[in-house]
């Protein structure tokens, strides 16, 4: 069984150690994740506000198994 989902091209499901597919869990604190480096949602946050974006943010997403 394979993840696969994207979230504003960012490969969430490898870059999140815990594979949050619907915005960062508690684990973020000042963008950094509890296990490793920046947490990704403060990544996918800055490219959707780029992009005017920001509503997909809140967006419900179901995982993708393939
Ligand atoms: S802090 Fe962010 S990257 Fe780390 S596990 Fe939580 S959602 Fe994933």
């Amino acid at each position: 069984m394979v993840f696969k989902d994207s979230v504003a091209g960012f490969d969430v499901v490898n870059e999140c150690p815990k594979k949050m597919l619907n915005g960062p869990c508690g684990g973020m604190k000042n963008g950094m994740c509890e296990v490793k480096g920046p947490c990704i949602w403060l990544k996918i946050y800055a490219k959707l506000k780029s992009e005017d974006r920001l509503s997909e943010f809140t967006k419900v997403r179901i995982p993708t198994i393939k």
